[in-house]
Protein backbone atom coordinates (compact mmCIF):
# COMPACT_ATOMS: atom_id res chain seq x y z
CA UNK A 1 0.00 0.00 0.00
CA UNK A 2 1.24 3.72 -0.96
CA UNK A 3 2.14 5.60 2.37
CA UNK A 4 3.50 9.45 1.88
CA UNK A 5 4.00 11.53 4.26
CA UNK A 6 4.34 15.18 4.62
CA UNK A 7 7.10 16.44 7.47
CA UNK A 8 7.78 19.67 8.72
CA UNK A 9 9.73 21.12 10.29
CA UNK A 10 7.54 23.83 13.27
CA UNK A 11 9.71 26.34 12.95
CA UNK A 12 7.25 29.02 11.79
CA UNK A 13 4.07 29.36 9.70
CA UNK A 14 4.25 27.17 6.83
CA UNK A 15 3.92 29.21 3.65
CA UNK A 16 2.08 27.85 0.26
CA UNK A 17 5.01 26.17 -0.77
CA UNK A 18 4.70 24.30 1.78
CA UNK A 19 1.01 23.75 1.75
CA UNK A 20 1.98 22.49 -2.08
CA UNK A 21 4.28 19.97 -0.95
CA UNK A 22 1.32 18.45 1.34
CA UNK A 23 -1.20 19.06 -1.39
CA UNK A 24 0.70 16.50 -3.66
CA UNK A 25 1.48 14.39 -1.44
CA UNK A 26 -2.13 14.18 -0.63
CA UNK A 27 -3.40 13.69 -4.13
CA UNK A 28 -0.97 11.02 -4.23
CA UNK A 29 -2.02 9.11 -1.22
CA UNK A 30 -6.08 9.48 -2.13
CA UNK A 31 -5.47 8.31 -6.06
CA UNK A 32 -3.53 5.08 -5.15
CA UNK A 33 -6.05 4.37 -1.76
CA UNK A 34 -2.73 5.27 0.07
CA UNK A 35 -2.18 6.78 3.31
CA UNK A 36 -1.24 10.68 4.22
CA UNK A 37 1.07 11.12 7.29
CA UNK A 38 1.86 14.15 9.03
CA UNK A 39 4.97 13.79 10.58
CA UNK A 40 6.40 16.83 12.46
CA UNK A 41 10.24 16.82 12.26
CA UNK A 42 11.13 18.78 15.69
CA UNK A 43 14.48 17.40 16.16
CA UNK A 44 16.27 21.26 15.87
CA UNK A 45 14.96 22.50 19.65
CA UNK A 46 16.59 25.56 18.52
CA UNK A 47 14.12 26.28 15.84
CA UNK A 48 10.81 25.50 17.18
CA UNK A 49 8.29 28.17 17.18
CA UNK A 50 5.70 27.77 19.71
CA UNK A 51 1.81 27.23 17.82
CA UNK A 52 3.48 25.90 14.63
CA UNK A 53 2.52 22.96 14.66
CA UNK A 54 -1.17 24.07 15.18
CA UNK A 55 -0.57 26.38 12.78
CA UNK A 56 0.20 23.60 10.44
CA UNK A 57 -3.11 21.25 11.67
CA UNK A 58 -5.06 23.82 11.18
CA UNK A 59 -3.77 24.68 7.40
CA UNK A 60 -4.06 21.18 6.45
CA UNK A 61 -8.16 21.31 7.74
CA UNK A 62 -8.95 24.42 6.28
CA UNK A 63 -7.81 23.40 2.84
CA UNK A 64 -9.52 19.84 3.15
CA UNK A 65 -6.60 17.96 2.88
CA UNK A 66 -6.79 16.38 6.27
CA UNK A 67 -3.84 13.75 7.24
CA UNK A 68 -5.01 10.36 7.93
CA UNK A 69 -2.25 9.80 10.41
CA UNK A 70 -0.08 12.08 12.43
CA UNK A 71 -0.43 13.71 16.04
CA UNK A 72 -3.69 13.77 17.46
CA UNK A 73 -4.58 10.82 14.79
CA UNK A 74 -2.74 7.91 15.84
CA UNK A 75 -2.08 4.93 13.98
CA UNK A 76 0.15 2.23 14.15
CA UNK A 77 3.53 4.24 13.13
CA UNK A 78 3.28 6.57 15.81
CA UNK A 79 4.51 8.84 18.20
CA UNK A 80 4.26 11.04 14.81
CA UNK A 81 6.51 14.29 16.45
CA UNK A 82 10.11 13.37 16.35
CA UNK A 83 10.67 14.94 19.63
CA UNK A 84 8.66 11.59 20.92
CA UNK A 85 11.06 9.55 19.29
CA UNK A 86 14.12 10.66 20.27
CA UNK A 87 15.16 7.15 21.94
CA UNK A 88 14.63 5.55 18.78
CA UNK A 89 17.46 7.27 16.68
CA UNK A 90 20.56 5.88 18.93
CA UNK A 91 20.62 2.67 17.92
CA UNK A 92 21.25 3.34 14.52
CA UNK A 93 23.59 5.74 14.18
CA UNK A 94 25.21 3.34 16.51
CA UNK A 95 24.74 0.43 13.51
CA UNK A 96 26.30 2.46 11.25
CA UNK A 97 29.25 2.99 13.23
CA UNK A 98 30.16 -1.18 14.17
CA UNK A 99 29.56 -1.25 10.19
CA UNK A 100 31.85 0.95 9.53
CA UNK A 101 29.77 3.07 8.33
CA UNK A 102 30.12 6.15 10.09
CA UNK A 103 32.14 7.37 12.62
CA UNK A 104 32.46 9.71 15.81
CA UNK A 105 34.21 13.71 15.96
CA UNK A 106 35.20 15.48 18.50
CA UNK A 107 36.21 18.41 16.23
CA UNK A 108 35.65 21.76 17.89
CA UNK A 109 33.96 24.61 16.17
CA UNK A 110 36.78 26.57 17.08
CA UNK A 111 38.74 23.91 14.83
CA UNK A 112 36.65 23.74 12.25
CA UNK A 113 36.67 27.00 11.91
CA UNK A 114 39.91 27.36 11.71
CA UNK A 115 39.96 24.72 8.53
CA UNK A 116 37.61 26.54 6.92
CA UNK A 117 40.03 30.02 6.92
CA UNK A 118 43.22 27.74 6.14
CA UNK A 119 41.10 26.50 2.92
CA UNK A 120 39.88 29.90 2.11
CA UNK A 121 43.13 31.48 2.22
CA UNK A 122 43.99 28.73 -0.30
CA UNK A 123 41.44 29.80 -2.20
CA UNK A 124 39.69 26.38 -1.62
CA UNK A 125 36.62 25.17 0.03
CA UNK A 126 36.97 22.75 3.22
CA UNK A 127 35.00 19.73 3.02
CA UNK A 128 34.80 17.08 5.72
CA UNK A 129 35.50 14.21 3.71
CA UNK A 130 37.84 11.61 2.12
CA UNK A 131 40.34 14.98 1.10
CA UNK A 132 41.09 15.77 4.59
CA UNK A 133 38.95 13.58 7.28
CA UNK A 134 42.44 10.73 7.28
CA UNK A 135 45.25 13.54 7.78
CA UNK A 136 46.19 17.09 9.03
CA UNK A 137 44.66 18.05 12.07
CA UNK A 138 41.07 16.75 12.51
CA UNK A 139 39.81 14.83 15.22
CA UNK A 140 38.04 11.63 14.92
CA UNK A 141 37.81 7.78 15.03
CA UNK A 142 39.51 7.18 11.82
CA UNK A 143 42.31 8.40 13.08
CA UNK A 144 42.47 7.96 16.35
CA UNK A 145 43.02 4.32 17.63
CA UNK A 146 40.05 2.33 19.14
CA UNK A 147 41.11 3.15 22.68
CA UNK A 148 41.81 7.11 22.23
CA UNK A 149 37.94 7.21 20.72
CA UNK A 150 37.23 5.31 24.07
CA UNK A 151 38.52 7.25 26.69
CA UNK A 152 37.46 10.14 24.46
CA UNK A 153 33.62 9.17 24.81
CA UNK A 154 34.08 8.24 28.65
CA UNK A 155 35.46 11.49 29.47
CA UNK A 156 32.31 13.10 28.14
CA UNK A 157 33.66 15.33 25.44
CA UNK A 158 31.37 16.37 22.54
CA UNK A 159 30.79 14.13 19.51
CA UNK A 160 29.26 13.90 16.60
CA UNK A 161 28.35 10.73 14.58
CA UNK A 162 29.50 11.43 11.08
CA UNK A 163 28.49 9.56 7.75
CA UNK A 164 31.86 8.43 5.91
CA UNK A 165 30.99 8.85 2.65
CA UNK A 166 33.06 6.91 0.22
CA UNK A 167 35.32 7.91 -2.25
CA UNK A 168 35.66 7.52 -6.25
CA UNK A 169 32.23 6.24 -6.42
CA UNK A 170 29.74 7.24 -8.64
CA UNK A 171 25.97 7.22 -7.43
CA UNK A 172 23.02 6.53 -9.61
CA UNK A 173 19.82 8.14 -8.04
CA UNK A 174 16.45 8.17 -9.40
CA UNK A 175 14.00 10.66 -8.80
CA UNK A 176 10.37 10.39 -10.58
CA UNK A 177 10.39 13.99 -11.54
CA UNK A 178 14.14 14.54 -13.21
CA UNK A 179 14.88 11.05 -14.12
CA UNK A 180 18.44 9.47 -13.72
CA UNK A 181 21.17 11.41 -11.51
CA UNK A 182 24.35 10.62 -10.85
CA UNK A 183 26.85 11.92 -8.43
CA UNK A 184 30.32 11.97 -7.76
CA UNK A 185 30.81 10.92 -4.29
CA UNK A 186 33.67 12.73 -3.94
CA UNK A 187 32.16 15.81 -4.22
CA UNK A 188 30.09 14.92 -0.65
CA UNK A 189 30.96 15.96 2.59
CA UNK A 190 30.67 13.72 5.73
CA UNK A 191 27.54 14.51 6.88
CA UNK A 192 26.23 14.90 10.97
CA UNK A 193 24.03 12.40 11.87
CA UNK A 194 24.00 12.26 15.18
CA UNK A 195 25.07 15.04 18.27
CA UNK A 196 26.18 14.32 21.96
CA UNK A 197 23.44 16.13 22.85
CA UNK A 198 20.78 12.80 22.00
CA UNK A 199 19.32 14.04 18.81
CA UNK A 200 19.65 13.24 15.69
CA UNK A 201 19.99 15.55 12.94
CA UNK A 202 17.48 15.72 10.01
CA UNK A 203 19.30 13.04 7.92
CA UNK A 204 19.05 10.43 10.59
CA UNK A 205 16.06 10.96 11.93
CA UNK A 206 13.99 11.18 8.42
CA UNK A 207 15.69 8.18 7.31
CA UNK A 208 14.77 6.03 10.03
CA UNK A 209 11.03 7.69 10.60
CA UNK A 210 10.52 6.60 7.19
CA UNK A 211 11.82 3.55 6.73
CA UNK A 212 9.55 2.65 10.28
CA UNK A 213 7.07 4.44 9.00
CA UNK A 214 7.26 2.59 5.89
CA UNK A 215 6.83 5.55 3.54
CA UNK A 216 6.69 4.31 0.00
CA UNK A 217 7.27 7.87 -1.78
CA UNK A 218 8.85 10.81 -0.39
CA UNK A 219 7.57 13.54 -2.29
CA UNK A 220 9.22 17.13 -1.59
CA UNK A 221 10.62 20.21 -2.16
CA UNK A 222 12.97 20.93 -4.97
CA UNK A 223 15.58 22.42 -1.63
CA UNK A 224 16.47 18.67 -0.95
CA UNK A 225 17.39 17.35 -4.20
CA UNK A 226 20.97 17.85 -2.69
CA UNK A 227 20.58 15.86 0.32
CA UNK A 228 19.19 12.71 -2.16
CA UNK A 229 22.49 11.00 -2.09
CA UNK A 230 23.30 11.09 1.19
CA UNK A 231 19.62 9.55 1.73
CA UNK A 232 20.29 7.13 -0.72
CA UNK A 233 23.35 5.81 1.05
CA UNK A 234 21.77 5.60 4.11
CA UNK A 235 19.33 3.19 2.72
CA UNK A 236 22.23 0.99 1.05
CA UNK A 237 24.31 1.74 4.38
CA UNK A 238 21.24 0.14 6.70
CA UNK A 239 20.60 -2.54 3.48
CA UNK A 240 17.11 -0.85 3.61
CA UNK A 241 14.64 -0.66 0.42
CA UNK A 242 14.58 3.27 -0.36
CA UNK A 243 11.43 5.11 -1.15
CA UNK A 244 10.55 6.10 -4.57
CA UNK A 245 11.65 10.56 -4.36
CA UNK A 246 9.98 12.96 -6.45
CA UNK A 247 11.37 16.83 -6.00
CA UNK A 248 8.79 18.85 -6.60
CA UNK A 249 10.31 22.34 -8.68
CA UNK A 250 10.66 25.65 -6.49
CA UNK A 251 7.94 28.01 -7.01
CA UNK A 252 9.32 31.39 -8.49
CA UNK A 253 8.23 35.33 -7.98
CA UNK A 254 5.47 36.84 -9.92
CA UNK A 255 8.27 38.13 -11.91
CA UNK A 256 9.71 34.99 -12.82
CA UNK A 257 13.45 35.88 -10.96
CA UNK A 258 14.31 33.64 -8.05
CA UNK A 259 12.47 31.89 -5.11
CA UNK A 260 9.20 32.91 -3.87
CA UNK A 261 10.05 34.06 -0.29
CA UNK A 262 7.90 34.47 2.84
CA UNK A 263 8.54 38.10 2.60
CA UNK A 264 7.53 38.62 -0.55
CA UNK A 265 3.32 38.37 0.34
CA UNK A 266 3.53 41.58 2.35
CA UNK A 267 6.20 43.33 0.24
CA UNK A 268 4.27 42.63 -3.23
CA UNK A 269 0.64 42.73 -1.87
CA UNK A 270 -0.62 39.28 -1.70
CA UNK A 271 -0.82 36.58 1.01
CA UNK A 272 2.05 33.38 0.90
CA UNK A 273 0.31 31.98 3.81
CA UNK A 274 -2.59 29.81 3.76
CA UNK A 275 -3.90 31.69 7.53
CA UNK A 276 -3.03 35.14 8.82
CA UNK A 277 0.15 34.72 11.12
CA UNK A 278 1.24 36.62 13.98
CA UNK A 279 4.63 36.62 14.57
CA UNK A 280 5.58 36.17 18.11
CA UNK A 281 8.65 38.05 18.70
CA UNK A 282 7.50 41.27 16.23
CA UNK A 283 4.22 41.09 16.90
CA UNK A 284 3.79 41.27 13.01
CA UNK A 285 0.71 39.90 11.48
CA UNK A 286 1.10 38.32 7.66
CA UNK A 287 -2.00 38.67 5.54
CA UNK A 288 -3.39 34.60 4.97
CA UNK A 289 -5.44 33.52 1.95
CA UNK A 290 -7.89 32.49 4.94
CA UNK A 291 -8.79 35.70 6.37
CA UNK A 292 -8.13 37.55 2.60
CA UNK A 293 -11.29 35.81 2.32
CA UNK A 294 -9.78 32.80 -0.55
CA UNK A 295 -11.58 30.01 -0.51
CA UNK A 296 -10.22 26.92 0.08
CA UNK A 297 -11.19 25.36 -3.34
CA UNK A 298 -9.19 27.97 -5.17
CA UNK A 299 -6.04 28.61 -3.09
CA UNK A 300 -6.27 24.42 -3.73
CA UNK A 301 -6.67 24.65 -7.64
CA UNK A 302 -4.01 26.85 -8.29
CA UNK A 303 -1.59 25.78 -5.74
CA UNK A 304 -2.15 22.05 -8.02
CA UNK A 305 -1.46 24.60 -10.79
CA UNK A 306 2.33 25.07 -9.67
CA UNK A 307 4.40 22.78 -10.92
CA UNK A 308 1.72 19.97 -12.56
CA UNK A 309 -0.38 20.39 -14.88
CA UNK A 310 -2.80 17.66 -17.23
CA UNK A 311 -1.12 18.11 -19.92
CA UNK A 312 -4.60 19.62 -21.20
CA UNK A 313 -6.04 23.41 -21.16
CA UNK A 314 -8.28 22.44 -18.28
CA UNK A 315 -7.13 24.65 -15.51
CA UNK A 316 -10.29 24.32 -13.42
CA UNK A 317 -10.34 21.30 -10.96
CA UNK A 318 -12.33 20.44 -7.91
CA UNK A 319 -10.70 18.35 -5.62
CA UNK A 320 -12.22 15.09 -6.53
CA UNK A 321 -10.88 15.67 -10.10
CA UNK A 322 -7.56 16.50 -9.13
CA UNK A 323 -7.42 12.96 -7.27
CA UNK A 324 -8.59 11.71 -10.51
CA UNK A 325 -6.35 13.45 -12.65
CA UNK A 326 -3.04 14.03 -10.86
CA UNK A 327 0.03 12.09 -12.14
CA UNK A 328 3.26 12.38 -10.25
CA UNK A 329 5.26 11.90 -13.73
CA UNK A 330 3.48 15.01 -15.22
CA UNK A 331 5.64 17.19 -12.57
CA UNK A 332 7.40 19.74 -14.25
CA UNK A 333 11.51 20.05 -13.77
CA UNK A 334 11.31 24.19 -14.18
CA UNK A 335 10.46 26.53 -11.54
CA UNK A 336 6.87 27.48 -11.60
CA UNK A 337 5.99 31.15 -11.42
CA UNK A 338 3.74 32.29 -8.64
CA UNK A 339 0.63 34.75 -10.67
CA UNK A 340 -1.18 36.51 -7.56
CA UNK A 341 -3.45 37.35 -10.44
CA UNK A 342 -4.39 34.41 -11.08
CA UNK A 343 -4.99 33.26 -7.86
CA UNK A 344 -8.10 36.08 -8.23
CA UNK A 345 -9.09 34.53 -11.22
CA UNK A 346 -9.57 31.05 -9.16
CA UNK A 347 -11.55 32.69 -6.34
CA UNK A 348 -13.47 34.63 -8.78
CA UNK A 349 -14.72 31.19 -10.38
CA UNK A 350 -15.18 29.34 -7.38
CA UNK A 351 -17.60 32.61 -6.40
CA UNK A 352 -19.53 31.95 -8.89
CA UNK A 353 -20.41 28.54 -8.10
CA UNK A 354 -21.32 29.30 -4.44
CA UNK A 355 -24.91 29.76 -3.07
CA UNK A 356 -25.53 33.19 -2.64
CA UNK A 357 -27.31 32.56 0.87
CA UNK A 358 -23.46 31.19 2.08
CA UNK A 359 -21.79 34.09 0.36
CA UNK A 360 -23.91 36.88 2.77
CA UNK A 361 -23.28 34.87 5.62
CA UNK A 362 -19.70 35.66 5.08
CA UNK A 363 -20.49 39.15 3.99
CA UNK A 364 -22.21 39.70 7.66
CA UNK A 365 -18.99 37.99 9.44
CA UNK A 366 -16.80 40.86 7.97
CA UNK A 367 -18.61 43.75 7.95
CA UNK A 368 -20.35 45.05 10.78
CA UNK A 369 -22.47 47.53 9.09
CA UNK A 370 -24.83 44.55 8.31
CA UNK A 371 -25.05 43.34 11.98
CA UNK A 372 -28.73 43.91 11.79
CA UNK A 373 -29.49 43.36 8.17
CA UNK A 374 -31.39 40.46 7.34
CA UNK A 375 -29.46 37.75 5.64
CA UNK A 376 -32.11 37.09 2.70
CA UNK A 377 -31.87 40.76 1.79
CA UNK A 378 -28.17 40.76 1.63
CA UNK A 379 -28.50 37.48 -0.39
CA UNK A 380 -30.43 39.66 -2.83
CA UNK A 381 -27.28 41.85 -3.21
CA UNK A 382 -24.80 39.56 -3.08
CA UNK A 383 -26.54 37.87 -6.30
CA UNK A 384 -26.06 40.82 -8.28
CA UNK A 385 -23.02 42.10 -7.46
CA UNK A 386 -20.79 39.19 -7.03
CA UNK A 387 -20.02 38.68 -10.79
CA UNK A 388 -17.86 41.85 -10.28
CA UNK A 389 -16.08 40.75 -7.58
CA UNK A 390 -12.80 38.35 -7.08
CA UNK A 391 -13.03 38.22 -2.45
CA UNK A 392 -15.70 38.72 -0.41
CA UNK A 393 -13.99 41.82 1.23
CA UNK A 394 -14.56 43.49 -2.82
CA UNK A 395 -18.54 42.94 -2.17
CA UNK A 396 -18.55 46.43 0.05
CA UNK A 397 -17.28 48.48 -1.66
CA UNK A 398 -19.59 47.12 -4.71
CA UNK A 399 -22.53 46.85 -2.58
CA UNK A 400 -22.58 49.91 0.09
CA UNK A 401 -25.56 51.82 -1.23
CA UNK A 402 -27.85 49.03 -0.90
CA UNK A 403 -27.28 48.97 2.40
CA UNK A 404 -26.88 53.13 3.20
CA UNK A 405 -27.87 56.45 1.25
CA UNK A 406 -24.97 57.18 -0.64
CA UNK A 407 -23.95 60.41 1.49
CA UNK A 408 -21.32 61.91 -1.46
CA UNK A 409 -21.87 62.12 -5.01
CA UNK A 410 -18.45 60.83 -7.07
CA UNK A 411 -17.07 64.44 -8.71
CA UNK A 412 -16.36 62.97 -11.94
CA UNK A 413 -20.01 60.97 -12.06
CA UNK A 414 -22.01 64.42 -11.27
CA UNK A 415 -19.92 66.04 -14.31
CA UNK A 416 -20.78 63.49 -16.74
CA UNK A 417 -24.52 62.87 -15.66
CA UNK A 418 -25.61 66.07 -14.29
CA UNK A 419 -26.96 68.31 -16.95
CA UNK A 420 -29.19 71.31 -16.92
CA UNK A 421 -31.87 69.58 -17.60
CA UNK A 422 -31.87 67.06 -14.96
CA UNK A 423 -33.24 68.33 -12.28
CA UNK A 424 -36.42 68.84 -14.63
CA UNK A 425 -36.34 65.12 -16.30
CA UNK A 426 -35.46 63.49 -12.76
CA UNK A 427 -39.03 65.20 -11.30
CA UNK A 428 -40.45 63.18 -13.41
CA UNK A 429 -39.09 60.10 -13.11
CA UNK A 430 -39.71 60.77 -9.46
CA UNK A 431 -43.98 60.85 -10.39
CA UNK A 432 -43.16 57.58 -11.94
CA UNK A 433 -41.72 56.20 -9.74
CA UNK A 434 -44.34 57.11 -7.00
CA UNK A 435 -47.15 55.67 -9.51
CA UNK A 436 -45.85 52.39 -9.81
CA UNK A 437 -48.44 50.57 -7.35
CA UNK A 438 -46.62 47.13 -8.34
CA UNK A 439 -43.06 47.69 -7.39
CA UNK A 440 -41.19 45.02 -9.33
CA UNK A 441 -38.19 44.70 -11.63
CA UNK A 442 -40.37 44.58 -14.38
CA UNK A 443 -42.73 46.80 -14.16
CA UNK A 444 -40.37 49.45 -13.29
CA UNK A 445 -38.27 48.66 -16.38
CA UNK A 446 -41.71 48.73 -18.27
CA UNK A 447 -43.14 52.01 -17.17
CA UNK A 448 -39.71 53.65 -17.27
CA UNK A 449 -38.69 52.62 -20.77
CA UNK A 450 -42.00 52.81 -22.29
CA UNK A 451 -42.29 56.27 -21.08
CA UNK A 452 -38.28 57.25 -22.23
CA UNK A 453 -38.64 55.89 -25.58
CA UNK A 454 -42.88 57.49 -25.97
CA UNK A 455 -41.45 60.59 -25.10
CA UNK A 456 -37.96 60.36 -27.43
CA UNK A 457 -36.31 61.42 -24.13
CA UNK A 458 -32.86 59.81 -24.66
CA UNK A 459 -32.00 56.78 -22.18
CA UNK A 460 -28.60 58.08 -20.88
CA UNK A 461 -30.41 61.92 -20.31
CA UNK A 462 -32.56 59.36 -17.70
CA UNK A 463 -30.57 56.79 -16.71
CA UNK A 464 -26.81 58.23 -15.97
CA UNK A 465 -28.95 61.07 -13.20
CA UNK A 466 -31.49 57.83 -11.84
CA UNK A 467 -27.76 55.97 -11.17
CA UNK A 468 -26.21 58.54 -9.49
CA UNK A 469 -29.61 59.30 -6.90
CA UNK A 470 -29.57 55.95 -6.54
CA UNK A 471 -26.06 55.11 -6.26
CA UNK A 472 -23.59 58.49 -5.81
CA UNK A 473 -21.96 57.18 -9.21
CA UNK A 474 -22.28 55.64 -12.02
CA UNK A 475 -21.38 52.18 -11.18
CA UNK A 476 -23.43 49.23 -10.24
CA UNK A 477 -25.66 46.92 -11.15
CA UNK A 478 -29.02 47.21 -13.20
CA UNK A 479 -30.47 50.08 -11.89
CA UNK A 480 -34.17 48.32 -11.57
CA UNK A 481 -32.60 45.95 -10.07
CA UNK A 482 -31.34 48.68 -7.25
CA UNK A 483 -34.55 50.25 -7.17
CA UNK A 484 -36.54 47.43 -6.60
CA UNK A 485 -34.16 46.26 -3.88
CA UNK A 486 -34.05 49.22 -1.85
CA UNK A 487 -37.56 50.07 -2.43
CA UNK A 488 -40.01 52.38 -2.96
CA UNK A 489 -39.61 54.81 0.11
CA UNK A 490 -35.70 54.74 -0.23
CA UNK A 491 -35.80 54.86 -3.98
CA UNK A 492 -37.76 58.31 -3.77
CA UNK A 493 -36.10 59.53 -0.95
CA UNK A 494 -32.94 59.17 -3.13
CA UNK A 495 -34.14 61.20 -6.22
CA UNK A 496 -35.85 63.50 -4.30
CA UNK A 497 -32.75 64.09 -2.21
CA UNK A 498 -30.81 65.30 -6.16
CA UNK A 499 -33.35 67.13 -7.19
CA UNK A 500 -33.71 69.33 -4.19
N1 LIG B 1 11.68 18.53 7.82
C1 LIG B 1 11.96 18.75 6.43
C2 LIG B 1 11.28 20.06 6.04
O1 LIG B 1 11.10 20.87 6.89
C3 LIG B 1 11.42 17.58 5.63
C4 LIG B 1 12.08 17.38 4.31
C5 LIG B 1 11.63 16.08 3.71
O2 LIG B 1 10.46 15.99 3.32
O3 LIG B 1 12.43 15.14 3.67
O4 LIG B 1 10.95 20.34 4.93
Amino acid sequence: PIRVRFAPSPTGPLHIGGVRTALFNYLFAKKHQGTFVLRIEDTDQTRYVEGAEDYIVESLNWCNIPFDEGPGKEGSFGPYRQSERKHLYKQYADELVAKGKAYYAFDTAEQLDAHRKDHEEQGKTFIYNWHNREKGRLVNSLVLSKEETQTKLDAGEDYVIRFLSPQDETLHLKDIVRGDIQIDTNILDDKVLFKSDGMPTYHLANIVDDHLMEITHVIRGEEWLPSLALHYQLYEAFGWQAPEFAHLPLILKPTGKGKLSKRDGDKLGFPVFPLAYKDHKTGDISRGYREDGYFPEAVINFLALLGWNPGTEQEIFSLEELIQTFDLEKVNKSGARFDPDKTKWFNHHYMQEQHDDVLAKDFKAIQPELETIDVNYVSLVVGLIKERANLITDFWELSYFFFETPTELDEKAVKKAWKDDSSEVMSQVLSLVDSVADFTVENLQTIIKGWITENNIGFGKVMMPLRLALVGDLKGPDVFEIMFLIGKDETKRRIENLVN
